[in-house]
């Protein structure tokens, strides 16, 4: 009798094999069959491309078969990897948390441009989920104090987990609504990509939208809701010349500008994201 793999009840399948069976089998993007396989086995691009009749052992191979299935099912490939890179460095995601997202790194760059260099200046990132945005300043600019907050708890456990993953020592994680319970003059500024998208907007039943948190997506039915009540709480935390600069959607920034200028705001700017529409809006409280 022969002793082939065949007597377990999964039989082993080559990386060729796996490849074939996500992309003809599954009609997964090769990019994310590719990237489930090196998850799944540990492998390199490198080694997955010149090893092709390598074999996946029968646990690796039901692994990876589930993952396939939860991608074509549409599950977001970050949610399935746990991971996705943000500004170069590594942060864990779990369905708690909005997916970061490449035009995020325009709210970094637009804060690091602005972020005072004498002293030690406290900020703020609203709305922290993964923790991206607060841990990415922190680790860029040493000397400055960030507290990160969120409403979600199960948000600020994944902000903890990335931010000692990352070691990052000049970082708070704290559960909050808001601005709410800070006051007093003192932050040099405020940053945050709150939900800006309305309850009632069709993009929430389609792609990666479907999985990720609600509430980091949509305030409700106005959409601007969260811009608004942020843009109102701001003044009364920001130190004379403090900034509070906020992602939006790519449609809303002459509303967030005018909003920004009608509670006070000065030096209004917007940015463009990389295809080309005014995604960041930020202001100065006088002074
Ligand atoms: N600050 C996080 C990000 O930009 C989460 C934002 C959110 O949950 N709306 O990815």
């Amino acid at each position: 009798m022969s002793k082939s793999p065949a007597s377990s009840p999964v039989p082993a399948l080559t990386f060729n094999d796996a490849l074939t069976f996500a992309s003809r089998g599954h009609s997964l993007a090769a990019v994310d069959a590719r990237l489930l396989l090196r998850h799944v086995t540990g492998a390199t691009l490198a080694q997955i491309v010149s090893h092709p009749g390598r074999q996946l052992g029968p646990v690796d191979r039901m692994r990876f078969e589930s993952l396939v299935a939860r991608r074509a099912a549409g599950e977001p490939i970050a949610y399935l990897l746990g991971e996705r890179e943000f500004y170069s460095r590594p942060f864990s995601v779990t369905p708690a948390v909005l997916i970061p997202r490449p035009e995020t790194e325009g709210l970094v760059e637009a804060a690091l441009a602005r972020l005072p260099v004498e002293g030690h200046p406290e900020v703020v990132d609203l709305g922290t989920g993964s923790g991206c945005v607060g841990i990415t300043l922190a680790l860029e600019r040493p000397h400055a104090r960030v507290l990160a907050i969120d409403a979600s708890a199960d948000a600020i456990a994944v902000a903890r987990r990335n931010a000692a993953a990352l070691e990052c020592g000049n970082i708070d994680c704290v559960i909050g609504d808001w601005l709410q319970g800070i006051d007093g003059h003192r932050l040099s500024m405020i940053v945050g990509n709150p939900p800006y998208i309305a309850a009632s907007d069709a993009h929430l039943g389609e792609g990666d939208l479907r999985f990720e948190p609600r509430s980091a997506l949509t305030p409700g039915e106005d959409a601007l809701g969260a811009v608004q009540e942020i843009i109102r709480q701001a003044p009364a935390t920001l130190t004379d010349g403090g900034w509070l600069i906020l992602e939006h959607g790519h449609d809303q920034a002459p509303i967030v500008r005018k909003l920004l200028a009608r509670e006070g705001f000065v030096d209004v700017f917007s940015d463009r994201d990389l295809a080309g529409h005014e995604r960041i809006t930020g202001g100065r409280r006088p002074g």
